[in-house]
């Protein structure tokens, strides 16, 4: 393919989407400290940058439906027998379950050492939850009829999975399509073979569309970062400023020391590596503050920049980007904690317990939205005892923090499909930097969606690197 061989023609794609954040919050920064809730400014981010963000949204949110079913589906195909199945499932989830009860757990330390909640005004907190408290209503009604029982596990088995998929549900749409996937593990092969086919088939196309969007990335996340600073500005960060500190330190020990060191000591890939690898993944998590906007630059970064056997990265990286949430853990303990602290209610060290698997349940449950996590947090916050309308105190910082929780989760996705793949005997020999997966040579599938065969597909995948 010409596009592994030739050298980078002009700038390098992380490098433009890079250039693309530093431009949009520097304008966004100027922006608010000129015009801050003026009309004008209002009226650009309306009609100018609010639409190209939504473009580039759009571009990869309409792909997420057919990359998580293809992927999923041909990934247990492609693995073939079913108790590779199960232990590759039974890895991931572990590794899953580990790292998201770990960072809850720092989260916890950070939040009992530095106290953030003791020293935080009174006429602050009164004030947010003047400005902020009927958006914290909506957030608990939407707790209240979500609910958390029985049922939210029946849920995950879809009557209907045309409709989860058209509601954006994601953990029915990924129940079928793994149970999909297993049954065409079980029908005579020339019957699974067309199927399997036609998902190859989307499953290129899809890969090519992911091209476009990131080709429009640099201005999409210029434009989103843009909405966000020209609004935000720093004056709410500053009333917080502790609790915020505490957030973004721990988000900031978990994505720069323990994911990269994890992946050092478990994937044989050194840590700054990793991070250097992981720029554009960074970047458009952040931007997009969603796990399932940016599943499709998960998927092409750990093919593309590490090489992990495509049915890994497309068994582990759908089901992480709805499960895997080490960042909105972390970050939901510390909530828990601060507003424990501001009204005063102690929680001893049962109830911190209580809380860690909480929040490891809850950022299992999460959607990989914008805010998804919000609405679960008010029910743990109601669980241990503290007011849930108190969630009004962080609404407004939120964006922010979500933004930076969403880089460790899909990090933490990423980490997790390298251990897997590691542990399968995969070398992981990277492709080479920024290939373009829009170009394609007459005849050839474009990177990242090599044709394999429909049996023994990962055997293949290990030679071809070698
Ligand atoms: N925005 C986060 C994600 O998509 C979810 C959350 O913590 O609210 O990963």
């Amino acid at each position: 393919m010409t596009q592994d061989t030739a050298a980078p023609r002009g700038m390098q794609l992380h490098t433009k989407i890079l250039l693309g954040l530093a431009l949009g919050t520097a304008a966004g920064i100027t922006a608010n400290a000129l015009w801050r809730g003026s009309e004008r400014l209002e009226w650009i981010i309306g009609n100018v940058t609010d639409p190209v963000g939504q473009v580039f949204l759009r571009m990869l949110f309409m792909v997420v439906v057919p990359l998580v079913f293809t992927s999923l589906a041909l990934g247990v195909a492609q693995l073939g027998d079913l108790t590779k199945v199960g232990r590759i499932g039974a890895k991931t989830i572990g590794f899953f379950l580990a790292t998201t009860a770990f960072a809850a757990v720092v989260g916890l330390f950070l939040v009992n050492t530095i106290q953030p909640g003791e020293g935080l005004d009174p006429a602050i907190r009164d004030a947010l939850m003047r400005q902020f408290g009927g958006q914290a209503a909506e957030k608990q009604a939407a707790a209240e009829s979500g609910g958390f029982g029985v049922q939210t596990f029946v849920n995950i088995i879809p009557r209907n999975p045309v409709d989860a998929a058209a509601k954006g549900e994601m953990l029915p749409l990924i129940f079928f399509a793994l149970i999909f996937g297993v049954a065409l593990t079980r029908i005579p092969a020339e019957a699974a073979r067309p199927v399997l086919m036609v998902l190859e088939g989307i499953s290129y196309a899809v890969t090519v569309i992911i091209g476009f969007a990131m080709k429009v990335a640099p201005y999409g996340v210029a434009a989103l970062i843009f909405g966000v600073t020209a609004r935000f500005g720093f004056a709410l960060l500053q009333s917080l400023g502790m609790y915020v500190v505490v957030v973004l330190c721990g988000l900031a020990f978990h994505l720069f020391v323990v994911i990269p060191l994890l992946s050092g000591a478990l994937a044989g890939v050194r840590p700054l590596d990793f991070l250097r690898r992981t720029r554009t993944l960074m970047v458009t998590a952040f931007s997009t503050s969603s796990s399932n906007a940016t599943l499709p630059t998960t998927i092409r970064t750990a093919q593309q920049e590490f090489g992990v056997p495509r049915e890994i990265a497309g068994f582990v990286m759908p089901l992480g980007a709805t499960m895997n949430m080490n960042g909105t853990a972390l970050f939901e303990g510390i909530t828990i904690l601060f507003l424990a602290q501001v009204f005063g209610v102690a929680l001893g060290l049962q109830q911190q317990l209580v809380v860690v698997v909480m929040c490891i349940i809850t950022a299992v449950g999460a959607a990989g939205v914008p805010g998804g996590s919000i609405p679960l947090l008010v029910l743990v916050l109601e669980m241990v005892g503290v007011p849930g309308g108190g969630i009004a105190l962080i609404l407004g910082v939120d964006r922010i923090l979500d933004m930076s929780r969403t880089v460790p989760n899909v990090c933490g996705d990423l980490l997790t499909s390298l251990v897997v793949a590691r542990s399968e005997g995969s070398p992981l020999v990277p492709h080479p930097l920024d290939p373009d997966p829009t170009v394609v040579e007459p005849g050839e599938p474009p990177v990242g969606a090599e044709p394999v065969p429909l049996q023994h597909a990962s055997h293949r995948d290990t030679e071809t690197q070698r």
